[in-house]
């Protein structure tokens, strides 16, 4: 049995008395909300403040992005260390934004996920065809490239989320269909199966990323190998968050 996760992702977006004012709206919509995990990831200045504003919730800290190396002269970037002294225990590594904004190959991909489970913390890793790879038919591809780049045996599966995010659909409005997210999600449970063993696959949670709203949430999450969400947009506004939420867990409960 998977509990379903959703993972908001702030991007940089929320000065501190919003980001305030966005944590108490969903500590407030998530307390009848039962049988699923619920996880935020602000920009990295907040997650001090963001780590008391959650104390006393089932609400999680995970950060954005982090550096490979423990310390160094390395200006501009944070540590795992440093993450995990904060109090989170997610890090998102690999995101769309991270690989094609700011250049993220996949050897420091790789060095990151291990960074991040040597700290003892979870690693959300993110995978995802571009447009172009999916109109040449390519998904599948690299989709098991990114895999094979960012894990592997050495990586523990008990610390490991993978998050499939087809780039097109990344704050585009265009979400993928049930069908189409969930034959990719199927692809990546066999792939764990491939890397680590099929009751390994069968645990590990795979979320699905892209334009993920209130009102595709449910038929989503009615997918067998989907597992919950990472949300950009929509989990900026509380309201949505929780009915996303809200959605997951009806999935999950079979009440729809
Ligand atoms: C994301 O940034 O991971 C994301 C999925 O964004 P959005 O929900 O806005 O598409």
């Amino acid at each position: 049995m998977r509990t379903p996760l959703i993972a908001g992702n702030w991007k940089m977006h929320k000065m501190l008395a919003e980001a305030r004012e966005l944590v108490a709206g969903i500590a407030k919509g998530i307390q009848n909300i039962e049988g699923v995990e619920v996880l935020i990831c602000p920009p990295t200045q907040h997650l001090f403040p963001m780590a008391k504003a959650v104390a006393g919730t089932r609400i999680m800290l995970g950060a954005q992005n982090a550096h490979e190396e423990d310390q160094g002269a390395f200006t501009g970037e944070v540590s795992v260390p440093m993450l995990k002294e904060t109090g989170c225990t997610h890090v998102i590594i690999g995101h769309s934004e991270r690989r094609h904004l700011f250049d993220e190959g996949s050897v420091r991909l790789g060095k990151k996920v291990r960074a991040v489970v040597k700290a003892g913390l979870f690693v959300v890793y993110c995978v995802g065809e571009t447009l172009e790879d999916r109109e040449a038919d390519r998904t599948h591809e690299v989709v098991e490239r990114q895999l094979d780049e960012g894990i592997g045996t050495d990586v523990p599966a008990d610390r490991l989320i993978v998050a499939y995010e087809p780039v097109w659909a990344i704050g585009t409005g265009k979400t993928a269909t049930p069908q189409q997210a969930q034959e990719v999600h199927a692809l990546v449970r066999a792939k764990l199966a491939a890397i680590y063993d099929q009751a390994t696959a069968d645990r590990t949670r795979i979320l699905y990323g892209g334009s993920v709203k209130p009102g595709n949430a449910a038929d989503l999450a009615a997918q067998p190998d989907i597992d919950g969400a990472l949300v950009g947009g929509a989990c900026l506004v509380a309201d949505d968050f929780v009915a996303i939420m809200a959605a997951a867990s009806s999935v999950a409960s079979g009440a729809c």
